[in-house]
């Protein structure tokens, strides 16, 4: 097998597996109970959550951990359910209770973004055709009533990096703009990390961000273990209720074995990041040459100087990527049209289709994505595979 969809999932490592494998066997315990072994349990817990804290500049006090990214996308749209109610709200909050709060998305976010905006009155913010966000449109759309602006770190279908701390730099103009009127109304900027975090240098300071998504899935970490970061100024709403548990903000029994593992992913990802980068510009480089040999001339989407190292999203204009892929499958390669979820439900990429490609483009597109699983050897091999399922592919059609 060739696996070229680590954007999809990641194989959980052996030492994140192991140091996880402990706390469903002997150390079992609920952290919330009273006697030693359960306080060491706890323990464990708190000192991994300050580890994922540490890793984005945080600490452990601001984050809560979900069930995954789609969890923490939307426990952070609960910002903005503060503002409509007008509750929860201190004093001299008070006259921000008074608005219709808007929020403001880019059009290329995962659906777990854009179905989270849904719940409120909102608006897209546009891209270019490389799939990075339109600066000028984002100025445009911000109204006073604006308190979210959701951007993600990086593109999940075509690894685009989205530039957040010019987008931070633009919502602190607002907000100076917004004073100087007497408008006490907030503006918090959300930024899902679920891609980029295990290439990029990731910190809450530097990004300007007031809310954070992080997905231990796509770091060789566990399933179903995410975190949202949350700045001290804001204040969210719990999805549901229960035992109190994360500040009340997310009851439930702590998933301890879950947040070890996505701790230990993190670890070994630290100062790591710089090589792996080199390592995948230099494996994308191969394939896009070897793509490049085909009858059919391949075009490579997203944008060439901001885009995450392991993402290689291609069109064959005119050929079926269902096909290809059914293809390579046959073959033992492994690629993807576009999201995993968006591909389930069997519509075409609204993410493919914000960058202005034809229904036509859009059905010739695969997303290549690389990560633990390659090297040189099998890279070459799969550059060599694909190349001979679009020929034939091409031959098919065109021949
Ligand atoms: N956001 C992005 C950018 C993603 O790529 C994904 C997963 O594919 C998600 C959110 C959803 O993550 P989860 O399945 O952990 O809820």
């Amino acid at each position: 097998m060739i696996y070229l969809d680590h954007a999809a999932a990641t194989p959980v490592s052996k030492k994140v597996l192991s140091s996880m494998l402990p706390f469903f066997t002997e150390e079992f315990f609920n952290p919330s109970a009273a006697y030693l072994p359960a306080n060491q349990v706890r323990e464990k817990f708190e000192s991994s959550k300050s580890t994922i804290a540490n890793f984005i500049g945080a600490k452990a006090s601001d984050l809560i951990i979900t069930s995954g990214a789609t969890e923490a996308n939307a426990l952070a749209f609960t910002v903005v359910k503060n503002f409509e109610r007008g509750t929860n709200l201190r004093k001299k909050d008070v006259s921000a209770s008074v608005i219709s709060p808007k929020v403001l998305v880019l059009e290329t976010e995962h659906a777990s973004v854009l179905e989270a905006a849904k719940t409120y009155p909102f608006e897209t913010i546009k891209v270019d055709k490389t799939g990075l966000i339109d600066l000028p449109d984002l100025k445009k759309k911000l109204s006073d009533e604006v308190v979210l602006v959701s951007v993600s770190l990086a593109n999940n279908e075509l690894g685009t990096i989205q530039p957040l701390s010019e987008i931070s730099q633009i919502l602190r103009q607002e907000r100076l703009s917004r004073l100087e009127k007497g408008i006490t109304t907030p503006i918090f900027l959300h930024s899902d990390a679920s891609q980029g975090l295990s290439l990029l240098d990731i910190n809450v300071s530097r990004l300007g961000v007031d809310l954070l998504t992080l997905n231990a899935a796509k770091v060789s970490g566990p399933k179903g273990v995410g975190a949202l970061y949350a700045s001290h100024d804001v204040r969210l709403s719990p999805l549901y209720r229960g035992g109190g548990q994360e500040r009340g903000l997310r009851g439930g029994t702590e998933n301890v074995p879950g947040v070890v593992g996505f701790a230990t992913a993190l670890e070994s990802l630290k100062n790591h990041s710089a090589a792996q980068r080199k390592k995948y510009t230099h494996l994308v480089e191969n394939l896009k040459t070897e793509l490049e040999k085909s009858k059919i001339p391949p075009v490579f989407l997203g944008n060439k100087k901001s885009r995450l190292s392991n993402f290689l999203p291609v069109c064959f204009p005119g050929l079926d990527a269902e096909r290809i892929i059914f293809k390579l499958e046959d073959r033992g390669v492994y690629v993807s049209t576009g999201a995993a979820c968006a591909a389930s439900k069997g519509e075409p990429s609204h993410v493919l289709r914000a960058i202005g490609l034809s229904p036509e483009e859009i059905a010739g597109s695969l997303r290549i994505s690389l990560g633990v699983l390659n090297n040189e050897k099998n890279i070459s091999e799969a550059g060599r595979i694909i190349r001979e399922v679009v020929n034939e592919e091409y031959e098919r059609v065109y021949g």
